[in-house]
């Protein structure tokens, strides 16, 4: 279910961007001109269902549409990174070189798996593209990216998928094994790196361009396409956020009010409490760097200060959970879910962060001891003391854990250093590169290079 929700966050984010390419509310027909160069162009084999150029239900209209829309851009600029030059500066002449037929399929079988908005059949039909009925769900954008895929599957090579071993797609055959092999993943993505590269275009179109390829970037290709690296996110002393890999290469990522607390990243936006507004903000993907939205903002920070009823100038640390979340505070760790509340008393404690341990939710304190709460959800409201907690051996007593690599953990001392861990908290590797920095905050996981910004 996670998959689900986080594909549910995901689409929010994407669809709030606004698109250039957004469908006409009010008059949804398309226009007769256009749609005749596209008949020219290509034939749509039409069963029962008429070819309809203004109900945007009708499985041809999308397709239409994003033709059109394809035909419409200028020639695209190639990405400054990331560029694979797959599909070339234009993607109507890449799709016409390899596609003369869209058909919705009589038998419907390819079309019933998860996801599936068009498929091709080399094997029988070498310049032909199915089209199924989800593609009507589809933004434009997606559509478009639909297209171009399915093209690069016509080529002599056919790029095959692979099962995704991580991600938003993992266990399902929905992933290229890298970006270097330049698989049907790789056109889509480029289409979008190009749109988001490309000055001439609205920023609306770039943005949601840009968002889609990152998310693209890191979930469709099982080699992480370089010079993304796995790493987490840390916050130093003075505010700022930095990106360390797993090979202890720290890159610039944010700069941030000092008083924001770095709490969390998300598949598609790095979170921070702003202490000083009391409001949980977001650096979404899609944003030049620097930006921040409030997406979120409203419904949260109301949440701490009616609904929770927890002094915001006392919060030490924000999770987000789909609508629920935790606050740590002062004297009180609080978790909501589906308005149900769990209360830690936590006493004269000192918490520092809220942690997660081996799947369990809990919490570290300033002198290095970490507090897991019980395993099992909660079905009322709860009140607990310390002594309900698990204490977990911390023999170095890092202030905040965070999974890396391979049952390793990036770890941060008392005194503010970042090193990695074993999964018992036990021996210590230091970073050479992260000599003289001191770090208060670290989250993770987040796959990252300063790369992306450049997209
Ligand atoms: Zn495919």
């Amino acid at each position: 279910m996670r998959i689900f929700y986080l594909i549910i966050a995901m689409v929010a984010a994407v669809s709030s961007f606004g698109s250039a390419f957004a469908r006409a509310e009010e008059n949804r027909c398309l226009d007769e001109e256009k749609i005749a160069k596209q008949v020219k162009h290509f034939k749509f084999v039409v069963r029962n269902d008429e070819l309809s150029t203004c109900d945007p239900s009708n499985v041809f209209y999308r397709v239409l549409e994003a033709l059109v829309a394809l035909d419409e851009l200028p020639n695209l600029d190639s990405g400054k990174v990331f560029d694979n030059n797959i599909i070339g500066p234009s993607a109507i002449e890449y799709l016409r070189a390899r596609v003369d037929v869209f058909e919705v399929p009589a038998d419907w079988g390819s079309c019933k798996k998860d996801g599936v908005g068009a498929f091709v059949m080399p094997w029988r039909y070498s310049r032909r593209v199915m089209v199924c009925p989800l593609i009507e769900n589809f933004s434009p954008l997606t559509a478009m990216g639909v297209l171009i895929h399915e093209a690069r599957h016509l080529d002599p090579k056919r790029y095959s998928h692979v099962r995704c071993y991580r991600g938003l797609y993992q266990g399902y055959e929905a992933c290229d094994p890298s970006y270097r092999y330049k698989g049907s993943y790789a056109a889509e993505t480029e289409l979008k790196i190009r749109l988001a590269s490309t000055e001439s275009l609205p920023k609306s179109t770039r943005r949601e361009a840009r968002a889609s390829a990152f998310l693209d970037l890191l979930n469709r290709f099982n080699d992480y396409p370089r010079p993304l690296e796995p790493g987490v996110l840390v916050q130093d002393v003075d505010g700022r956020i930095f990106h360390v890999s797993e090979s202890g290469r720290i890159q610039p990522y944010r700069e941030v009010v000092p008083d924001a607390i770095l709490t969390q990243v998300l598949e598609w936006a790095t979170v921070i409490f702003d202490a000083e507004t009391g409001a949980v903000r977001f650096f979404n993907v899609a944003d030049a760097p620097g930006d921040l939205s409030d997406v979120l903002e409203t419904a949260i920070d109301k949440a701490i200060r009616e609904e929770w009823d927890v002094k915001r100038e006392r919060v030490k640390d924000v999770l987000l959970e789909n609508r629920d979340g935790c606050v740590l505070s002062e004297r009180e760790l609080a978790c909501f879910q589906n308005g149900r509340a769990l209360r830690v008393d936590l006493g004269g404690l000192s918490p520092r962060y809220i942690t997660k341990w081996e799947s369990r939710l809990g919490f570290t304190t300033d002198s290095g001891t970490i507090y897991l709460l019980p395993s099992k959800r909660f079905k009322g409201d709860v009140k607990l003391q310390v002594a309900d907690l698990k204490k977990v051996q911390n023999p170095n007593g890092f202030v905040s854990v965070f999974p890396g690599a391979s049952k390793t953990y990036f770890a941060l001392t008392s005194d503010g250093r970042l090193v990695k861990t074993d999964a018992k908290l036990k021996r210590v590797f230091k970073f050479d590169s992260l000599e003289g920095y001191r770090f208060k905050k670290i989250v993770g996981q987040l796959v990252w290079s300063k790369a992306i910004d450049e997209i």
